[in-house]
């Protein structure tokens, strides 16, 4: 992955995004979800593709996974319009599969552009495919969570589960995925307190 140099604004990128035509979830998409944020925030979070609800607003994270996912930033006092918040493709994939390697490849160069417009320290992936995607590895989510992985331009790499997977594993026991989550998203806030 390189970064590449952009002649774009944030707004003219989403607008590029929301008229894209270039793969074919383009052809089953109701609204494509550019990202939505502050453009000067040190920490992105990066999931993997738009859901039904955000499929229809063209907002990220507004479903109940989403909505889990601003209650956890808020639990240590992070309010979600001072981060920038998008996925790793932009249209959502039929019946909410995961998106594809040839998907994931025609839409990464917008990610890519959101990355070197914004020039966070940190991106969060929330998740399997955008971990696997970013760190370029075939290890589990589950060995990857909770770690910092130095990435280009002095960027760092901090992989959580998707709060989609959390909503499928309610329990809180020590070292269940909601517990290893409270302990990420503390560790995050200990980071960003000190950048
Ligand atoms: S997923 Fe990405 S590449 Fe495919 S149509 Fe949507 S914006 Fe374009």
């Amino acid at each position: 992955m390189d970064m590449p140099t952009i002649s774009l604004t944030m707004e003219e990128l989403a607008e590029k995004i929301r008229d894209c035509q270039k793969c074919p979830l383009s052809q089953t998409r109701k609204k494509a979800v550019p990202g939505e944020g502050s453009h000067n925030s040190v920490v992105m979070f990066v999931g993997e593709a738009p859901g039904g609800d955000e499929d229809r607003e063209g907002l990220p994270f507004i479903g109940r996974a989403g909505q889990l996912f601003t209650r956890i930033l808020q639990s240590v006092q992070i309010e979600r319009k001072d981060v920038f918040i998008t996925n790793i493709v932009k249209c959502r994939p039929p019946q909410n599969r995961n998106p594809n390697k040839s998907e994931i490849e025609i839409c990464l160069p917008y990610l890519e552009s959101q990355i070197a417009l914004i020039n966070p320290r940190i991106i969060v992936t929330l998740g399997s495919v955008p971990t696997k995607c970013l760190l370029n590895t075939d290890d589990a989510i589950s060995r990857l969570r909770g770690q910092w992985f130095p990435w280009l331009g002095g960027i760092k790499i901090f992989p959580m589960f998707h709060p989609s997977y959390l909503l499928r594993h309610q329990e809180a026991t020590p070292g269940s995925p909601k517990e290893l989550t409270w302990r990420d998203i503390q560790e995050l806030k200990r980071m960003l307190s000190k950048i």
